[in-house]
């Protein structure tokens, strides 16, 4: 793990793929860390495998780097979807924007329609990489390049790029864009749930903008934790009950 932590982006990504192969996959929303990823991987394998997680709630705009993705670099991006069943009963019992109402709900959305369909796409892998970098956040400024998580290797080949560094790789090798940048936004996630930042705010202050002292994280990279850990689990079990009834 040392070792991998020293390596460079490149070096890092060539090693991945050479050593997991299919059971490889990079997971994206195609923001600009996700796209340089795919720019670089693209050059070691045209047939490394992108995933990205189709809430149902995504903007237009994302749908069309899906398409973008496909045309620039030839790779059919696999969609993962929530489960119906999930989605149904959690529609059902607390109505589709359930987010906006408080944090254990926002939570449990995210649950249902991100971190659960993320978790059974995972089942088939062995690695994974994301474009995490340690000054997006407070709440990513320990992440490591390489890290074991139950059983799956996680690589997060940029953790210690700037802002700076991604845009300028961005520039120097025409990766395609999300044209919500454009719009002034920093971060990208579900429609409902992300607008365009003002100018001094931090990355993720467009995310969940209405919560106040939440993390602004939807549970795939770091779980809730204690009270509202405890409330999600219990959210979470009413939906699967209510599926099974
Ligand atoms: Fe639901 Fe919003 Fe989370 Fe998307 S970001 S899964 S819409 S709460």
């Amino acid at each position: 793990m040392e070792r991998l932590e020293q390596s460079g982006a490149k070096e890092l990504l060539a090693w991945a793929v050479s050593e997991f192969g299919s059971s490889l996959a990079i997971a994206t929303a195609f923001q600009s860390e996700g796209m340089v990823i795919v720019d670089i991987a693209a050059q070691i394998s045209p047939h490394v495998r992108v995933l990205t997680l189709d809430t149902g709630r995504l903007p237009e705009e994302t749908y069309r780097m899906i398409e973008t993705v496909r045309e620039r670099y030839g790779i059919a991006v696999e969609t993962v979807s929530p489960d119906p069943g999930e989605l149904e009963a959690m529609v059902a019992r607390h109505g589709p924007n359930l987010f906006y109402r408080e944090v254990a709900l926002r939570n449990l959305c995210c649950q249902v329609r991100k971190v659960r369909p993320l978790e059974r796409a995972l089942g088939g892998l062995n690695a994974w990489v994301t474009g995490l970098r340690r000054d997006q956040h407070d709440s990513r400024a320990d992440v490591r390049k390489a890290e074991e998580i139950q059983g799956k290797l996680k690589l997060n080949p940029l953790a210690d790029w700037t802002a700076g560094q991604v845009s300028d790789y961005i520039q120097q090798h025409a990766v395609p864009v999300h044209p919500l940048y454009a719009a002034g936004y920093k971060s990208i996630g579900c429609a409902p749930c992300t607008r365009a930042v003002q100018p001094g705010e931090d990355e993720r202050a467009g995310r969940w903008w209405w919560e106040q002292d939440a993390a602004k994280e939807c549970g795939i990279h770091f779980s809730p934790e204690g009270k509202a850990e405890r409330k999600l689990d219990v959210l979470l079990s009413e939906i699967l009950e209510a599926k099974r009834a």
